[in-house]
C-alpha cells in the first residue's frame, strides 16, 4: 500500500511516502524562527507549518517519484500536540483525501514514535517500549499492535524537557539534548553525582528535581568555570538522566516478560541511553531495538509505518477526524 504520510505535532513540518519497496522519502523542513525564543512559540509554529506544507508534500511525492494518484492512504497525525500545528496537518490531509477521494488514518504521535521502530526492525510482541521525548516519559506495555498500558511516566518534566531546560542554563542553544550528547562524549560522567530521582521507587519517574540541582550546582560558578567544565557536566546530567531511565526500563521487563525491548522518541537518538540500554538487555537476553536517528525525532516516515499498520487493522478515519492535544 502506498502511503503519503503529514506530521505536523509541533515545530517540524514532515511529509513521507511509504511503499511496498520501504521509505521512499522522509523530508523534515524544521522551523528555525523559535530558536531566538530558546523554545517553540505555538502561534508561530502553526503560521511557518502553513508556510511550508504544501512545498513539503510536493517534494515528499517528488524525492519518492510518486504522484497523488498513485497514493492509497493518507496518514495525518492527530494528537498529541500543538492544536494549531496539528490543524494545519489535519486540514492539509483532509482537502487531499476529498479531493482525490483517499482513505484518511488519523495517528498518535506517541504510538509513531513507538512504531517508528518498525520500519527497519520485526519488533516480537509483546514488547515494552521506553518512549522518551521532548513532551513525554514512558514505559508502555505493548502487548500487540495498538493494544497497550503505560505503566510507567514522568510525574513532572520528560526526559528530552530536562535535557534542553538543563542546556539552556548552560547556554546551549534549543533544542539542547543533541548538543549536551556531542558534549557529554568527551566529558567525564563521574565529574558531579547529580540525584536520579526515584530511583528505588515504582516505574515512575521525576526530571525536575535534577533541573533545580543543577541550577544550584551552577549558582557560585562563574561563565569561565562553567565552559572549562562544559563536557563534564554535559556527561554527568546525561549519565544521571540515562541511568534511572535503564534502570527503570530494566525493572519494567522483569515485570513483564517481554519479547523484545524498543528505544522510541527523540531522546533514544542519545548515545549514553542507547550504549546503557543495550547492556542491560543483552544481560536480560532480550532484543532491544531502537530506531535510526533520523526516525528518532519527530518525522513523518514513522507516522507513515504507523498509517499501515492501522490499515492492516481496518482503522480508518472520515473526515470527521480531529486534533487533540494531549492523551489525557
Ligand atoms: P512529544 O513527542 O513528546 O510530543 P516532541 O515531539 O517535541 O515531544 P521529539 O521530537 O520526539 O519530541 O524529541 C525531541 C526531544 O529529543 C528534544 O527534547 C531534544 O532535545 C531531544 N533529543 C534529540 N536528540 C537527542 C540526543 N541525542 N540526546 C538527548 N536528547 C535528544
Ligand atoms: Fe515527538
Amino acid at each position: 500500500m502506498n502511503i503519503l504520510a503529514i506530521e505536523s505535532s509541533c515545530d517540524d513540518t514532515s511529509a513521507a511516502v511509504l511503499t511496498a519497496e520501504g521509505i521512499q522519502s522522509n523530508i523534515i523542513a524544521s522551523q528555525s524562527i523559535h530558536l531566538q525564543f530558546g523554545g517553540v512559540v505555538p502561534e508561530l509554529a502553526s503560521r511557518a507549518h502553513q508556510k511550508t506544507i504544501t512545498q513539503t508534500v510536493q517534494q515528499a511525492l517528488e524525492e519518492a517519484d510518486v504522484s497523488l494518484d498513485d497514493i492509497e492512504a493518507i496518514a495525518v497525525t492527530q494528537g498529541p500536540g500543538l492544536l494549531g500545528s496539528l490543524l494545519v496537518g489535519i486540514c492539509f490531509a483532509k482537502g487531499l483525501a476529498l479531493s482525490r477521494n483517499i482513505p484518511l488514518i488519523g495517528v498518535n504521535h506517541m504510538d509513531a514514535h513507538i512504531y517508528a521502530n518498525f520500519i527497519d526492525h520485526q519488533p516480537e510482541f509483546p514488547l515494552l517500549a521506553l518512549t522518551v521525548s521532548g513532551g513525554h516519559t514512558q514505559l508502555v506495555h505493548v502487548t500487540s499492535p495498538f493494544e497497550h498500558e503505560i505503566i510507567g511516566k514522568t510525574r513532572d518534566d520528560a526526559a528530552g524537557e530536562a535535557f534542553d531546560k538543563i542546556g539552556k542554563l548552560l547556554g546551549l542553544p534549543y533544542p539542547a539534548g543533541p548538543h549536551m550528547d556531542r558534549l557529554a562524549k568527551k566529558g567525564d560522567p563521574q565529574f558531579h553525582k547529580f540525584p536520579q530521582a526515584l530511583l528505588h521507587k515504582g516505574l515512575d519517574f521525576s526530571f525536575s528535581g535534577l533541573k533545580t540541582s543543577v541550577l544550584y550546582y551552577l549558582e557560585d560558578k562563574n561563565d569561565e568555570w562553567i565552559q572549562e567544565h562544559l563536557n563534564d557536566i554535559c556527561a554527568s546530567v546525561s549519565y544521571a538522566i540515562a541511568e534511572v531511565l535503564v534502570k527503570k526500563l530494566k525493572r519494567a521487563a522483569q515485570q513483564t516478560s517481554v519479547k523484545s525491548i524498543v528505544l522510541a522518541g527523540g531522546v533514544s537518538a542519545n548515545s549514553m541511553l542507547r550504549e546503557k540500554a543495550e547492556g542491560m538487555a543483552a544481560k536480560l537476553g532480550i532484543p532491544l531495538y531502537s530506531p535510526k536517528i533520523s526516525y528518532c525525532t519527530d518525522n513523518a516516515a514513522m507516522i507513515s509505518i504507523t498509517g499501515k499498520l492501522k490499515a492492516i487493522k481496518g482503522q480508518f478515519d472520515d473526515l470527521n477526524l480531529k486534533p487533540f492535544a494531549s492523551l489525557t
